[in-house]
């Protein structure tokens, strides 16, 4: 159980109204308080053995409570923290991020959604004018830190995209946080920021890349590269699943899920 998942117990406590303290992920007083009174006023439901086990094996237990409340899959509520709590608590977060459980992640197929009505690569020019002149720029703050993936010492503040796409990349990036945490995310490698606008033509093409109207972004370059499949590319591993839902839902297309090579591209146009 990390902070991530203290989070999405936290969360859990201050919606049944039994916690009003941070949503920090440390289990402190406040949090104990809550899940005592939790766990007692679903005793039907918890062993009686409960009362008499560590702080964290009751918040472990308070979790899979939650689960069981939401009917996710959490097996007995033991206070033990295996394989199947640590996935149930989740699909507990991705519910409490997006009001929805998470698309079923062994089926690797996209996602094919356009809630923004992206446009197509090749309708760009139209729908958002020549990039020989530089569009209009907003910069989304990242709620993780962002380190740049050629420069690691450095920290931009943000990522700077054409404001067309900024809403949508605002909300990707809260609900990812949301779900995996900053420590996580650092240990995905999702901390290495690899650039969004950059007026320049496609590696190994003619035409412009799509980060010349700053509506596409690379992650990780160096452990996804341009001509990686999914054998080697990091970014096509399973726990990027949820990850990549997220930016799918939105509409934002990954080269690496959709053609598999450039794992480390993603962008607000349809191919
Ligand atoms: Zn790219």
């Amino acid at each position: 159980m990390n902070r991530t998942d203290v989070r999405t117990l936290q969360r859990f406590l201050a919606k049944s109204g039994s916690y009003r303290g941070k949503i920090d992920g440390l289990r402190g007083p406040k949090t104990r308080t809550a899940v005592k009174a939790t766990l007692e006023a679903h005793a039907d439901l918890v062993p009686a053995a409960a009362a008499a086990w560590s702080d964290r094996r009751r918040a472990v237990a308070c979790l899979q409570l939650a689960c069981r409340l939401k009917t996710i899959e959490v097996g007995p509520i033991d206070g033990l923290w295996g394989p199947q709590t640590e996935y149930a608590a989740e699909v507990l977060a991705t519910i409490q991020a997006t009001g929805q459980p998470p698309a079923p992640w062994r089926d690797q197929q996209p996602l094919d959604a356009n809630p923004n009505g992206w446009v197509r690569e090749a309708e760009l020019h139209q729908a958002l004018g020549s990039p020989t002149r530089k569009p209009p720029m907003v910069v989304v703050p990242c709620p993780w830190q962002l380190c740049l993936a050629w420069d690691l010492g450095a920290h931009p503040s943000g990522i700077g995209c054409h404001e067309r796409v900024a809403e949508s990349l605002t909300r990707i990036l809260s609900r990812v946080n949301d779900h995996y945490g900053p420590e996580r995310l650092r240990d995905l490698g999702l901390h290495r920021y690899g650039g969004c606008y950059n007026k320049r033509r496609k590696r190994g093409g003619t035409a412009w890349s799509t980060h010349a109207w700053g509506i596409a972004i690379d992650w990780d370059p160096a452990h996804n590269k341009l001509k990686w499949g999914r054998d080697r590319a990091r970014l096509a591993q399973p726990e990027y699943d949820t990850w990549w839902r997220l930016w799918e839902e939105e509409g934002w297309v990954s080269l690496g899920r959709t053609r598999n090579f450039d794992w480390m591209h993603v962008q607000a146009a349809k191919l």
